[in-house]
């Protein structure tokens, strides 16, 4: 398989008041062409930093890049200039975020907020974009096109203003959709339509698509392959069926429990996960799950858990799965 997208021990910080916070503490991972790669985790665990580092759009400052690289098509993303990064945003690489309220500009008729970008980056008169504006809303099922584009984002349901930033995000036909919570703000009817939207899209376009979220039910139906991020860093990733079938890390397998299922009776509860997660000012010493695991061991609280390798790319940091251990313990730590 070809891979679109490589990213390789990626650290990313922010400086403030209080000292550096370090978002994403060195993490790996890669897309393949046309496939979809899921980053799950709790809110603040760094999946949305590690989005918008890939499209340079963190702010700078106060955020870094402090080491590590993502190759896009085999070239740095990291050392490119903010010039040739408009020539990658929405072309070759877009984005569509959970709340199109506030990524969509209330003041400007779809259909233009749709065209800017082609306007921008293709050599076309403003009536043959309008029509691959059109065109593009016809794609995502926005009903009478044609009238929709002189219309403002308000005049759109939740749902519809959705399929606008869909279309917005396809219209340039890029390689890669990041799609951060695409539907965390959509009710249960409405987000499982636009899930298979996106997968029908995908499709057709033949791009890829990094799916952020934070819902496990979301990840089962949508993507090839899986990462589980904590505290700035992968606990474990994986094809998303041997993440299901075997889960090896600890917090995964919470994170599994805390999801509805259809089967589910009246008598089962779903497991929340207690505590919260660590202060990243001051990153713990050792497994940063540490507090919250229940298989946690007295090594885990000291040392960073190594990162092991099982049957087909599948990882884990875990002290669980490593003999590692033994040699620590032996230099008398
Ligand atoms: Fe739990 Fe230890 Fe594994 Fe961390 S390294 S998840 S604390 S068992
Ligand atoms: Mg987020």
């Amino acid at each position: 398989m070809e891979r679109l997208l490589d990213i390789n021990n990626l650290q990313i910080s922010f400086k403030t008041f209080f000292g550096e916070v370090e978002a994403v503490r060195g993490i790996s991972f890669h897309v393949n062409k046309k496939e979809t790669l899921a980053i799950v985790g709790e809110s603040g665990c760094g999946k949305s930093v590690t989005a918008n580092s890939i499209m340079k759009l963190l702010p700078d400052p106060p955020a870094f890049y402090k080491g590590g690289s993502i190759l896009f098509n085999g070239e740095e993303i990291i050392t490119k200039t903010e010039k040739e990064m408009q020539d990658i945003r929405g072309k070759q690489i877009s984005m569509v975020f959970q709340d199109p309220m506030t990524s969509l500009n209330p003041t400007t008729k779809v259909g233009k907020q749709i065209i800017e970008g082609l306007m921008r980056h293709e050599d076309i008169s403003k009536e043959e974009a309008m029509k691959r504006a059109i065109n593009i809303l016809d794609l995502v099922s926005v009903p009478k096109p044609e009238t929709r584009v002189n219309q403002y984002p308000h005049e759109f349901s939740g749902g519809m203003r959705q399929r606008v930033m869909l279309a917005i995000a396809l219209v340039m036909h890029p390689q890669l959709m990041i799609a951060d919570e695409p539907t965390t703000a959509l009710d249960v009817t409405v987000q499982a339509q636009i899930l298979d939207l996106m997968k029908d899209l995908q499709e057709k376009f033949g791009m890829s698509i990094i799916l952020i979220t934070h819902d496990l039910g979301v990840v089962a139906d949508m993507s090839n392959r899986v990462c589980v991020m904590y505290a700035g860093q992968i606990m474990e990733q994986g094809s998303t069926e041997s993440i299901f079938n075997n889960t090896l890390h600890p917090y995964t397998r919470k994170l599994l429990l805390s999801v509805p299922r259809l089967d589910m009776n009246k008598e089962e509860k779903l497991h929340a996960i207690h505590g919260t997660p660590p202060d990243l000012y001051i990153p713990p010493k050792g497994c940063p799950f540490f507090d919250r695991c229940d298989e946690a061991m007295k090594i885990c609280e000291e040392h960073p858990a190594p990162v092991t390798s099982h049957e087909e790319g599948h990882t884990c940091r875990c002290w669980l799965y490593s003999d590692e251990y033994k040699e620590v313990l032996h230099h008398g730590n």
